[in-house]
């Protein structure tokens, strides 16, 4: 990728520039929303004027722990008003959570800095900086911060960890590393509020999502090629039901990954018309990150997800055969 550039560099044009608008992806996760609010207050505490911009609804979970960012903008709006956009933890133009507009050829009219660690970035950013390696975009947000010598307060520093926590499922998933550790660590002796975070991602589930997981694991578990595979499908008729969505959905697929014997798990459900293939995998040997990018898709190697304009059956029939040509690949 050209135009690649060291944390420092990234932090250097950050705090050169005067008026910074902040983008992640759709469907915002803990790590999209993380390290888009920890680099508002960063930012905003270097003096910046810097703006998250997050259009869609954010995750239940989430509300009671920021409400302080942009919901609307249009391009014209942006155009007056900002000078640089930062690009957080979003690999595909695709999936830019903020309307066909925000395409990279209109972004690239700014000083467009593309700061992400999905394998397979295929953005290009005037400066990009992405690294697979780190487990979370919150992890090199923080790490760009460090490189700036500048003071990180306990705001910031309590936003990314959030997504450092959220993306490593508490430093329980394989990007989990020495690395990861000693970034979360600097954010904890800089003020990072654990167990707020902790109660919000994991202790504040409503009624109604435990009654759709329950559901969801007595009626619509399924599993192939003798409990490695261990998927579900998921009807529209089950959301309704329990007046449940998938924007708060991260973390439903560890019900599945639960499982003892499963290697790879997966969801499928509609969203938006289309079909989303949520891939996890328990084992390196069999990763799902080359098999969501065979299929259009995309993530990392033990975390990835598709998109498909098909119908569910048929994603089905197509997982199964996918799934099993990738256990047999490494059995073999
Ligand atoms: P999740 O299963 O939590 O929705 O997504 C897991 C990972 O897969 C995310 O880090 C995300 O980058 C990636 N991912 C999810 N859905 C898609 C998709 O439709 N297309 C691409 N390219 N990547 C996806
Ligand atoms: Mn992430």
């Amino acid at each position: 990728m050209s135009g690649t550039v060291s944390a420092q560099e990234i932090a250097e044009r950050l705090l050169r520039a005067d008026r910074i608008l902040i983008l992640t992806h759709e469907k915002p996760d803990g790590d999209a929303f993380g390290s888009a609010l920890g680099f508002q207050s960063f930012l905003r505490s270097c003096g910046r004027n810097a703006d998250a911009l997050f259009p869609a609804a954010l995750p239940r979970r989430f509300s009671g722990f920021a409400s302080d960012f942009l919901t609307t903008l249009t391009p014209a709006e942006i155009r007056a008003a900002y000078d640089l956009v930062l690009l957080l933890d979003c690999a595909n133009p695709a999936r830019i959570g903020a309307g066909a507009e925000f395409n990279p050829a209109f972004l690239s009219t700014f000083e467009f800095l593309n700061v992400d660690h999905h394998q397979g970035n295929c953005i290009e950013g005037a400066f990009n900086l992405v690294d697979p390696s780190a487990a979370a975009a919150s992890q090199l947000a923080a790490e760009i911060a460090l490189a700036s010598g500048r003071e990180i307060r306990q705001e910031a520093a309590t936003f990314w960890l959030f997504g450092i926590v959220t993306d490593t499922g508490s430093f329980r998933f394989s990007n989990t590393d020495g690395r990861a550790m000693r970034i979360a660590a600097e954010l904890l002796d800089r003020g990072a509020d654990l167990e707020r975070i902790v109660n919000a991602v994991y202790f504040s589930k409503p009624r109604n999502q435990q009654e759709f997981e329950a559901d969801l694991l007595q009626n619509h578990v399924r599993s192939a090629f003798g409990g490695k595979f261990v998927y579900a499908r998921l009807p529209d008729e089950l959301f309704r039901r329990h007046g449940f969505d998938m924007r708060d959905g991260e973390g439903i697929i560890d019900l599945l990954r639960e499982i003892d014997g499963s290697v790879i798990a997966a969801l499928i459900y509609s969203w938006n018309g289309v079909q989303k293939v949520s891939l996890r995998s328990k084992d390196a040997a069999y990763p799902v990150g080359p098999l969501a990018r065979s299929l259009g898709g995309g993530g990392h190697a033990m975390a990835a997800g598709i998109t498909l304009e098909s119908d569910p059956e048929q994603v089905e029939r197509l997982l199964l055969e996918q799934v099993g040509t990738l256990l047999k690949k490494q059995m073999n």
